[in-house]
């Protein structure tokens, strides 16, 4: 897609990125030695996460630095350092001792966005569990189904939510045998449950990390569940690496900064990045209990003087729906670096957050099986909007074709194609819980196949195309539904676009679109018809859908993506499969 790039000024030496010269970082870099950055368990016992992103800070000079400062629902904002946090992360682990929970044992959260759930989540780690986090909006449904797959042994979650969603399920959850539950206030008496607080205060606050080996299990995560029923992959402790190297080159974090990860933990990003990356350089974690709502966070980048951002596209296309001039009305200037990343950011986004923010959204691409950001656009890097950037340091990434037997891997720039990344990044999951033959079935010939399709330009810029999925074939053309989308989000009246294949007799399959409209436009056949010549015009007959339908919004997954399946399903009348996800707006 060839536009304006965003070009980037040579570095002042006070003011330089983390990553200033990404071809000679590249050249040089090795997981080997980028290992030294990280501190490992004392006396040689291994490598923990929890370790890396708290004790060791506690024990040096960010000990008195704020690690969270967590904006309540209430108002209240609740700030805790890194040595109040080590304190309380080893309380956690002790309970958990206490209970009998090991290593490998599964500990779940199912919480808003609370100091608990990061308490939970670092004391899990330190103890050697495996820490499982689940969204809150989920139904008891995709609940039991995730604790069931995981075979959770114990759950924390809040008094409202163990009442609206879980007390039902306790019967069928012989293997959950601790349910944690933080009160509303003072102490609560729910029956087959503990009382979270009580417990944890009567806790030691010394705890010694177990030996750790970095190929234990730390962490499983369930996929966003886009293309089908969500799938649980599984991370070890090694990925703190990838965690730690990445946010320092693709976020440009650094000790000092206030980061904001708008992701829920509920989800990878939420976690990779959202509680562990940052807190192993030594930032300052900023967690905001409520949802979206942009004037609000305006004003929490301004108030909080944010200076990493870390975003989705569908807040970001929220943001652009209500106008530069809500924007302005702020002081954002403490803002450093913008990231997105979950699905693609539109060119036209990109250059919104310059016009708005004075700094472009740097997007980076990565999945729940990545573990962390695999191909970003870096600070001090060129930015070509529409592109997800180049491969971090360490990490070797492909346009390859499947074949028969193994793959071929596309040399010429510019060809679609599958994106493979060479297998053994430490951040990689090591297998899909409970299905083998599906994890297996994933790497070829020493890759990691991803099954989205880009392709690669001749300056090393990756491009998305779309998820294998998504692809329409029509009229011999492979349509990718990102690019279509793109070309609609350049109108000013569009808000949201959506593409799907239909399949057709004489084409194979026709090009639909589902428009959600910016306030202030009516959804009539002039517009209807605009927007249709306005696509054609910058697509090509060949390429620009035939239909088009206005929607009030688009189906998506709560962390936030389209999910063209089931549009697409609705549109054909056919089973919409999997929506544990689905958010319903
Ligand atoms: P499931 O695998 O259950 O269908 P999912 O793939 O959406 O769900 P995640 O692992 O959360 O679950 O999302 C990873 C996917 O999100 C990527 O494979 C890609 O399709 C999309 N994605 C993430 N970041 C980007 C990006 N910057 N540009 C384009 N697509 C992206
Ligand atoms: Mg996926």
């Amino acid at each position: 897609m060839p536009g304006p790039i965003i070009r980037k000024p040579p570095c002042e030496s006070n003011a330089a990125p983390n990553l200033s010269d990404y071809a000679s970082v590249r050249a040089s870099f090795s997981w080997e030695t980028a290992g030294r950055m990280l501190s490992g368990l004392p006396s040689g016992a291994g490598l923990n996460i929890g370790y890396e992103a708290v004790d060791r800070h506690a024990a040096g000079k960010n000990a008195d630095v704020v690690a969270l400062r967590c904006l309540r629902k209430s108002g209240q904002i609740q700030d805790c350092t890194y040595t109040q946090l080590h304190a309380q992360t080893s309380r956690f682990a002790n309970l958990l001792r206490r209970l009998g929970v090991g290593r490998g044992e599964r500990v779940f959260s199912l919480t808003g966005r609370i100091p608990e759930l990061y308490i939970t989540a670092l004391g899990t780690l330190k103890n050697g569990s495996v820490f499982c986090p689940l969204f809150s909006a989920f139904g008891p449904e995709p609940i039991r189904l995730r604790l069931a797959i995981g075979e959770a042994r114990v759950l924390i979650t809040t008094e409202a939510l163990y009442l609206r969603k879980i007390a039902q399920l306790r019967n069928s959850l012989p293997k959950l045998e601790y349910v944690l539950i933080v009160a509303g206030s003072g102490r609560s008496d729910i029956p087959d449950t503990l009382d979270f607080h009580a417990l944890l205060d009567k806790a030691d606050d010394h705890f010694t990390i177990p030996p750790t080996d970095p190929e234990d299990w730390a962490l499983l995560h369930f996929t966003s569940g886009t293309t089908g029923q969500p799938k649980a992959a599984v991370h070890v402790h090694a990925a703190v690496l990838a965690h730690h190297v990445s946010a320092l080159f693709a976020l440009d974090l650094r000790g000092g900064d206030i980061f904001w990860c708008t992701a829920d933990p509920g989800w990878v990003t939420g976690t990779s990045y959202g509680i562990i990356a940052p807190l192993t350089l030594g930032a300052t974690l900023l967690i905001d209990e409520e949802e979206f709502d942009a004037e609000r966070w305006y004003s929490v980048l301004q108030d909080q003087q944010v200076t990493v951002w870390y975003t989705a596209p569908t807040a970001v296309r929220m943001m652009m729906k209500l106008g530069i001039n809500v924007v302005q009305k702020f002081d954002t200037s403490s803002l450093r670096f913008m990231a997105s990343v979950g699905e693609p950011l539109n060119p036209e986004a990109v250059l919104w957050g310059q016009q708005a923010f004075g700094l472009p959204f740097h997007d980076n691409w990565w999945q729940t099986e990545t573990g962390g950001i695999m191909i970003a656009n870096y600070a001090a890097m060129d930015i070509k909007p529409g592109s997800m950037g180049r491969p971090l340091p360490g990490i070797e990434a492909v346009i390859v074709q499947r074949r028969t037997q193994g793959i071929e891997c596309i040399e010429q720039p510019d060809l679609p194609g599958e994106l493979a990344l060479r297998a053994g990044w430490p951040s990689m999951f090591r297998g899909y819980l409970g299905e083998e033959e599906r994890y297996r079935s994933c790497f070829a010939d020493g890759w990691y196949l991803s099954g989205d399709l880009a392709r690669r330009d001749a300056d090393g810029y990756f491009w998305f195309i779309g998820r294998a999925d998504d692809m329409i074939k029509s009229a011999g053309h492979l349509i990718g539904p990102f690019e279509v989308e793109s070309a609609f989000m350049e109108h000013p009246a569009v808000a949201e676009a959506g593409v799907i294949g239909k399949p057709d007799p004489i084409a194979g399959e026709t090009v639909k679109v589902f428009i959600a409209l910016k306030p202030g436009y009516a959804a009539d056949t002039l517009l209807q018809r605009e927007l249709l010549g306005f696509a054609r015009q910058r697509l090509g007959a060949a390429v620009a859908p035939k239909e088009l339908e206005f929607r009030r919004s688009l189906p998506k997954t709560r962390s936030g993506k389209i999910m063209r399946r089931v549009l697409k399903a609705r549109e054909l009348g056919l089973p919409e499969g999997d929506t544990s996800t689905l958010e319903e707006t």
